[in-house]
């Protein structure tokens, strides 16, 4: 039997330069997103305390993932304070601050639920070594649109 349980993190707002809502061109826009988290176990029971702080960690996390524009990193160029991207021809310069950069290859939206799991991973493992077995999923859904869910099994 597998205990499973399901918890909203946040609404983000953020900008990307991608080809959304099946246009073919890049352009510069801005999505807002329901971040939701899923924890499952294959034991019969979560570990409640360890859960609450996979929880307060996302949500932490997510603030990182408000209002900036996200890009992925090997499109940009960093000189002094701006960050300047050239994407199909096109260069835009942001103020470094406004700007969060992806480790993926582009900033759509599954990219975004790669990046916010792999992130929130990371601040995890020092606290993984007393987990047992889960499987974290992060949707990420657009209002009216697309919603793109990521999972990772942690060890
Ligand atoms: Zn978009």
């Amino acid at each position: 039997m597998m205990a499973s349980s399901k918890y909203f993190i946040d609404l983000i707002g953020f900008a990307h330069i991608e080809s959304c809502n099946s246009s073919t061109t890049f352009s510069l826009h801005g999505h807002n997103a329901r971040l939701t988290l899923s924890v499952q176990s294959q034991n019969d029971e979560l570990d409640w305390p360890y859960v609450q702080n996979i929880v307060s960690q996302a949500k932490l996390l997510a603030k990182s993932f408000d209002h900036v524009i996200l890009i992925p990193k090997h499109l940009v160029s960093l000189q002094g304070t701006q960050a300047t991207v050239l994407v199909n021809g096109k260069s835009y310069s942001f103020p470094k601050q406004d700007v969060l950069l992806l480790e993926t290859q582009s900033a759509r939206i599954e990219d975004i639920a790669r990046a916010i799991l792999s992130r929130l991973v990371g601040l995890l493992t020092s606290s993984l070594e007393k987990s047992c077995s889960l499987i974290i999923s992060l949707e990420v859904s657009r209002r009216l649109g697309t919603t793109a869910t990521q999972s990772l099994i942690l060890p």
